[in-house]
């Protein structure tokens, strides 16, 4: 990897979420905010994401009309959302006296594939978004959304507002995405669960791949991927005040070494499901994957045990809202002989440390799982990788769980 470019655009994204737009008059905050920035810098980009929980909203309603709302029309429905704030913040903007124009994907040529619901975006086409940055106007751009090369409107995944505020910096070559949240920035865990959490004024983009994927809610794991490829930093900062949050770089620009765990996270929108009694034969792993993978489920964990008189057990782990998709696959895969039976359980989170060196650093695991025995929070499943150590528990204890499993970690200052 390359360091940081050290030519300068002058150009800065900033990417707002649900919460830092969710009704007028924080839409009205962050047009003030944007009026002062405006003249330090030579362009400004605004990403948003839909207000508040419209986008929860929207979906409820196609469940109103559909048992399993999907596909195009589903994402021209979650599309409004961002079309919705984009405007309204044009509006705030040219009202304080600040040139701006607000644009769809379509208008700024996010081109997308074709996967609606989870499109990957394929290429920017930035002549617009130049054009207008060169006319002096605030570019405010809606995330999440893409358009294929048949004109169809997709979206990127939830959360997927973070990936539009990177893949945007990135085309333009901006110095930075600010990701404006509802948090200070990267914590040591999230701080409604643990008001004790630590902030950290960077961490390295490996480690905010893991954060991301392992559930923190800061950023969305592929913002943070096309981040580290492309080498753009991100500053993921609250919406709520001007304070510095934590810088997400490559190691080689970092000031300090990073931390052998870097956080806790828990994720409790997942579900698990157990293939019992899998024939031990080569290819049937490969079948349920497959299977997984051609409807565009994502997969967390995966656990397979060692079989006993020729029969096993696979255990995955996915997140909640594949959950329904999965289950009809089971019936499939029981029917085919694949397994005797799946059982998928929605009652169940995923605790995690997240740092660097941790499976081969001695101790780190069996502090985590010390923690958790006593608390006395039996451990479902374990994975671990040299950046994360994982573990299945049963939902209900999750809070608990992190609270006692940061304590261990990063231990509560004692009282001056
Ligand atoms: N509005 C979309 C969602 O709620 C995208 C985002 O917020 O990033 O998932
Ligand atoms: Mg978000």
């Amino acid at each position: 990897m390359t360091g940081s470019s050290t030519v300068h655009s002058g150009i800065i994204v900033k990417k707002y979420g649900g919460t830092s737009v969710a009704t007028p008059e924080r839409i009205s905050a962050i047009a003030e905010g944007v009026a002062q920035q405006v003249g330090g810098v030579r362009g400004l980009i605004v990403v948003l994401s839909a207000m508040g929980k419209s986008t929860d909203e929207l979906v409820a309603l196609a469940h109103q009309v559909s048992r399993r709302p999907a596909g195009r029309e589903m994402d021209l429905l979650l599309a409004t959302g961002e079309q919705v704030s984009v405007s309204l913040l044009g509006l705030a903007l040219q009202d304080r006296g600040v040139a701006a124009v607000s644009l769809t994907a379509a208008q700024c040529g996010i081109r997308t594939d074709s996967a609606f619901n989870v499109a990957r975006i394929q290429s920017i086409d930035t002549e617009r978004i130049l054009a207008e940055l060169e006319a002096g106007r605030v570019v405010i751009v809606t995330g999440f959304q893409g358009v294929t090369t048949d004109h169809d409107i997709t979206t990127l995944g939830r959360g997927g507002s973070d990936i539009t505020g990177v893949a945007v910096a990135v085309a333009v070559g901006a110095d930075a995405c600010e990701i404006c949240t509802d948090v200070d920035g990267v914590l040591t865990a999230d701080p409604n669960l643990v008001p004790a959490a630590r902030l950290w004024p960077e961490i390295s983009y490996e480690a905010a791949i893991e954060m991301a994927s392992s559930g923190a809610k800061v950023l969305h794991p592929r913002a943070a991927e096309l981040c580290m490829a492309y080498d753009i930093p991100i500053h993921v900062r609250s919406s709520f005040h001007a304070r510095e949050g934590t810088w997400i770089r490559g190691s080689d620009d970092m000031v300090m070494e990073q931390a052998e765990v870097v956080g806790v996270s828990s994720d409790r929108k997942i579900a698990k499901i157990t293939l019992r009694e899998v024939p031990d034969e080569p290819g049937l792993a490969a079948r349920v994957f497959q299977d997984l993978a051609g409807e565009d489920i994502c997969v967390r964990l995966i656990i397979q045990s060692a079989s006993s008189e020729g029969r096993g057990r696979i255990t995955f782990v996915l997140d909640e809202e594949f959950a329904e998709q999965a289950a009809h696959l089971v019936e499939q895969w029981k029917s085919a002989g694949i397994a005797s039976d799946g059982i998928v359980d929605h009652d169940v989170a995923k605790i995690s440390i997240v740092g660097s060196r941790l499976a081969s650093t001695p101790g780190l695991a069996a502090r985590m799982f010390s923690a958790l025995a006593r608390e006395e929070i039996n451990i479902d499943c374990i994975s671990s990788s040299e950046m994360k150590v994982a573990c299945v528990i049963a939902g209900e204890h999750v809070e608990r769980a992190v609270r006692a499993v940061h304590d261990e970690f990063f231990p509560p200052e004692p009282a001056r």
